[in-house]
């Protein structure tokens, strides 16, 4: 999304045209216009003249000139005929990636919403800021954001080769990149070095970050590398993957779909590779 297609808000301005774009989940599930999964995002102006049932909203702000909000339905008023829920993993493969990060954000502000009800330090009810997209605790002061959590990403190559591993959570013969969480205290790039060297056992050299992409599975920010192999032999950690290979760039596995940072990574480097051989 590039910096002009989306500007945030938290309050909607009041001149603003009535018809929005409505990021609307039920049951944690998005809401989409009846099988549109490539244009689905229901544009309309009142969510209770189409039948919708809102129990919270927020104001998410401009995009394209149009507003954009979150809601989450009332999961017992059911859905009228021409909406159906959709899976947020299909989104990701299939919707054009501004589309997608306008429903992940949508996700995440829900799902904070939802678990900052009460003070993490006193248990009293929070209020929302008066301009922030924050929540304040009236008693003791406390501020909460909405949570991200940042990864690293990273496809380890060898020339021809890239390592690719296979967590047991995926479906059956998907490989891909290395991923893990950054701990705290430590730079994105000794959590690159540290997730590969524990995941499969190897060093690596030069890193190179490529690009990021919001992971709103719940709140992940993914950061995407590239790294060139040093040494080591490939020692796979068997509580987070069960198989970890290299792969010539000619004979790859079964990979991500296209929309995923992995995907990218590893279309980036083939194609760069290939390029300059
Ligand atoms: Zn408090």
């Amino acid at each position: 999304m590039s910096q002009s297609e989306f500007v945030p808000g938290v309050l909607a301005p009041a001149n603003i045209n009535k018809a929005a774009n409505w990021l609307m989940f039920l049951n944690d599930k998005p809401v989409i216009v009846g099988g549109q999964v490539k244009n689905p995002i229901p544009y309309f102006e009142n969510p209770s003249r189409m039948g919708l049932t809102i129990d919270n909203r927020f104001y998410l702000g401009l995009f394209r000139g149009e507003a954009c909000y979150a809601a989450s339905l009332d999961p017992l008023a059911g859905l009228p005929a021409e909406f159906t829920v959709c899976d947020m993993k299909l989104m990701l493969a299939q919707l054009p990636e501004a589309w997608f990060q306008l429903v992940g954000l949508a996700q995440q502000i829900l799902t904070w919403d939802r678990n900052h009800q009460y003070c993490g330090a006193c248990g009293s009810h929070t209020h929302f800021h008066a301009a922030d997209r924050a929540k304040v605790c009236p008693d003791c002061g406390l501020q909460n954001y909405p949570r991200l959590s940042p990864c690293i990403i990273t496809l380890v190559t060898n020339k021809d080769k890239v390592l690719l591993g296979r967590s047991p959570r995926f479906i059956p013969d998907l490989y891909s990149t290395l991923a893990g969480y950054i701990e705290p205290g430590e730079t994105v790039e000794q959590a690159v070095h540290r997730e590969v060297k524990e995941e499969v056992g190897v060093e690596l050299a030069k890193l190179e970050y490529v690009k990021s992409q919001p992971w709103p599975f719940p709140h992940s920010l993914m950061l995407g590398f590239i790294a060139e192999y040093q040494q080591g032999e490939i020692r796979v950690d068997e509580d987070e993957l069960e198989d970890a290979q290299w792969w010539h760039i000619d004979k790859l596995p079964l990979i991500p779909p296209q929309g995923t940072i992995s995907r990218v990574l590893i279309d980036f480097y083939i194609e760069r590779y290939k390029a300059r051989v």
